[in-house]
């Protein structure tokens, strides 16, 4: 990244080279590392607020890498979101997710998992049938799956994305607008797509203790998610005191640290049992 301390520099900052190496890497393994295990999904769960009701909870993936260890999402999705593996990626988390909601059906519990969706899937119109079979499969009814979307996934080529939104939304799925607030045509746009949910960022969630401008667009998200009769989910819930203002501005349903870190198969389960029992 520099030209005279070269060296020592680099001890400390990946050069380009060496990131594009990595990337390289990263995504001539992936599919090699969803076969052989090394791919996790983790759940980190929704609740309704106020009652604290566990509704469900978001699948996110993780990747225990044998040279690099434990790599979070941020490090390897946009990667591999660039390829085609990413269909590969999104059936593996939806058949994960898929698999906990029918055993916490067998078990008497109605909770629904999130699965994210990239630009990709909302460009494949062959997307949505693979959905109704998954569920035909796992005999799990639509409305108890979410699939989080993001603005710049829709609107990437919307013309595309509209038809599969529609199919997706017909077969009774969930649809979610992820990271809502940090787009461009948000308000303009959400009217025009069929979805049911609406997640607030988490940058305006976190910063709603300290900033009186956070604080304003949650509020505001919360009022226009309703007023287009949207459930509202705030995500990004650490502090006992956003939970409360929450609470009093009436959003619907609330994710974060505050109640659960995102956790392992195993330990999803142990939390939830530990919740049930009290
Ligand atoms: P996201 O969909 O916005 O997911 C929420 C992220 O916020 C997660 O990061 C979660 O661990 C983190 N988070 C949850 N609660 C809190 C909190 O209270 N405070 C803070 N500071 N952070 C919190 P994670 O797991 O690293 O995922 C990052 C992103 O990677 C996700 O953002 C999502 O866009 C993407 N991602 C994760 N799993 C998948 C997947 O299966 N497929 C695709 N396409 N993308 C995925
Ligand atoms: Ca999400
Ligand atoms: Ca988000
Ligand atoms: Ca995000």
């Amino acid at each position: 990244a520099t030209r005279s301390g070269g060296d020592a520099v680099r001890a400390y900052a990946p050069s380009m080279g060496q990131i594009f190496m990595r990337r390289f890497q990263l995504v001539t393994q992936f599919r090699q590392a969803l076969e052989s295990g090394q791919v996790r999904v983790h759940y980190q769960p929704k609740v309704a607020l106020p009652s604290r009701q566990v509704l469900g909870a978001e699948a996110l993936v993780r990747w225990r890498h044998p040279e690099f260890g434990r790599l979070d999402p941020d490090e390897f999705v946009p990667a591999v979101e660039a390829t085609g593996l990413v269909d590969a990626l999104t059936s593996f988390v939806l058949e994960q997710a898929l698999g906990r909601v029918r055993e916490w059906l067998d078990r008497g519990l109605r909770m629904s998992a999130a699965v994210n969706l990239s630009v990709r899937n909302l460009a494949d119109e062959d997307f949505p049938d693979r959905v109704a079979d998954a569920l035909r499969r796992f005999d799990v009814p639509a409305e108890l799956l979410t699939f989080e979307l993001t603005e710049s996934g829709v609107m990437a080529d919307p013309a595309r994305a509209l038809p599969v939104l529609r199919r997706l939304h017909a077969l009774g799925v969930v649809l979610a607008v992820d990271d809502f607030g940090t787009g461009y045509s948000s308000l303009a746009y959400l009217r025009q797509l069929p979805v049911d949910e609406v997640k607030i960022d988490k940058s305006f969630v976190l910063g709603m203790g300290t900033d009186l401008g956070d604080m304003a667009v949650v509020r505001s998200i919360v009022e226009l998610g309703h007023s287009l009769g949207l459930s509202v989910v705030a995500e990004g819930v650490e502090e006992d005191a956003a939970r409360d203002q929450l609470v009093a501005m009436g959003c619907d349903v609330a994710q974060g640290y505050l109640i659960s870190r995102p956790l392992s198969e195993e330990r999803f389960e142990a939390w939830l049992a530990a919740r049930t029992v009290r």
